[in-house]
């Protein structure tokens, strides 16, 4: 079984001072990593009957899509204002410093439709609660969460509950 963590690479002070970033490139790159990661974010969920994989931009949508095809399901992005040409939901939320939001088409997930929505990473859970929030929106049945990483400390895990959450590589 192929070690992911040693595809993560740690970068000190980014974005800002402070930050350590795991940066996952080096897991994109590599061929036997990239599957490798398809198939464990995938694992729990092969029998779960997903219609739809959701995910929001940008590094969200470079999961989301080879694992929507592994399990016989559609994608539905969630993007930043600005970029969705149809009628949509959108839900703002809290940053350390100031608000984002995301928005999903109406139409994107029908209700009842179940869904997996997919991210790099879980820190703080703010993406991750907002993404719920917008299929919440949908009256989508959210089957579960799967994060290549989590950062533990970060507390996140809490803000999905009561969500299944799911994580490849976990750091205290
Ligand atoms: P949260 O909303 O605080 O949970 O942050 C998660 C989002 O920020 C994800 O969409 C990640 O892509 C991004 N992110 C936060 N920290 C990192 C990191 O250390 N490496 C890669 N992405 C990160």
């Amino acid at each position: 079984m192929l070690d992911l963590r040693r595809f993560v690479r740690d970068i000190p002070d980014y974005p800002k001072p402070g930050i350590l970033f795991r940066d996952i490139t080096p897991i994109l790159a590599d061929p036997q990593a990239l599957a490798a990661a398809v198939e464990a974010l995938t694992e729990p969920f092969l029998d779960a009957k997903i219609d739809v994989v959701a995910a929001a931009e940008a590094r969200g949508f470079i999961f989301a899509a080879p694992l929507a095809i592994r399990l016989g399901a559609g994608f539905v992005p969630i993007r930043k204002p600005g970029k969705l040409p149809f009628d949509m939901h959108s839900f703002a939320y809290e940053l350390e410093y100031g608000t984002d939001e995301l928005q999903i088409h109406v139409d994107g997930v029908k209700p009842g439709q179940r869904v997996l929505i997919v991210d790099d990473l879980l820190a703080t859970g703010g993406t991750m609660e907002a993404c719920c929030r917008l299929l919440e929106k949908c009256d989508a049945e959210i089957v579960g969460c799967s994060f290549l990483i989590h950062l533990v400390q970060l507390g996140g895990e809490a803000r999905l509950s009561p969500y299944h959450v799911h994580s490849v590589l976990s750091y205290d």
